[in-house]
C-alpha cells in the first residue's frame, strides 16, 4: 500500500517523499502550517506534529517551559514576592490606619488609658495607704475597674 501525503492526502512515490514528524510528505507538501512556505528537513520547525517555519512556530514554548522545575521556583518566588508585597502595603495601610486613628479623641482616650495604666500599677502600693483610708481605696477599685473594662474592650 502506498503511502500518503499528510498534507494533500495524495500517495507519494519513493523519489518525493519526505518523512518527517512521524509523517509522509510530498518534498512540495512540506510547507509552512502558517503561511504555506515551502520547507526542508533543515528549516522546518515542528509544532504538534506540524511543520512551521520560524516565523511561524507557535509560541507555546513559555507553557511548556513553565512545567520545569526551575520555572516553578521562579513562579513560587513570584508568589511569595506577591505575598511580601502585599504586606509591604498592608503595613503601609496600617500606617496609614494608625496615623486616621490619632485624632484628638482617640489620643485623649489613649492618654487617659495611660494614666489608668499607671494607677494600676501604683495601686499596689496604694493599696497600703487605702488600708488607712477607705474612701480612697474605693475610689483605686473603681479604676481597676474600669482598667479592666478597658483592657476588655482593646483585646
Ligand atoms: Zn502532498
Ligand atoms: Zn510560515
Amino acid at each position: 500500500m502506498n503511502k500518503t501525503c499528510a498534507r494533500c492526502q495524495k500517495v507519494v512515490y519513493p523519489i518525493e517523499e519526505l518523512k518527517c514528524l512521524d509523517k509522509t510528505w510530498h518534498k512540495t507538501c512540506f510547507k509552512c502550517t502558517e503561511c504555506g512556505m515551502t520547507l526542508n528537513m533543515k528549516t522546518y520547525k515542528g509544532y504538534n506534529k506540524l511543520p512551521y517555519c520560524e516565523a511561524h512556530i507557535p509560541k507555546a514554548k513559555a507553557t511548556v517551559i513553565a512545567d520545569t522545575p526551575e520555572l516553578k521556583r521562579i513562579a513560587e518566588n513570584t508568589k511569595i514576592q506577591s505575598n511580601v508585597k502585599y504586606h509591604e502595603d498592608f503595613e503601609k495601610s496600617k500606617g496609614k490606619f494608625t496615623q486616621v486613628a490619632d485624632d484628638p479623641e482617640t489620643l485623649r482616650i489613649k492618654q487617659n488609658t495611660k494614666i489608668i495604666s499607671n494607677i494600676a500599677y501604683h495601686g499596689d502600693l496604694e493599696k497600703k495607704a487605702a488600708m488607712e483610708k477607705q474612701r480612697e481605696a474605693a475610689e483605686i477599685a473603681d479604676v481597676r475597674d474600669l482598667t479592666e473594662k478597658i483592657y476588655q474592650i482593646s483585646l
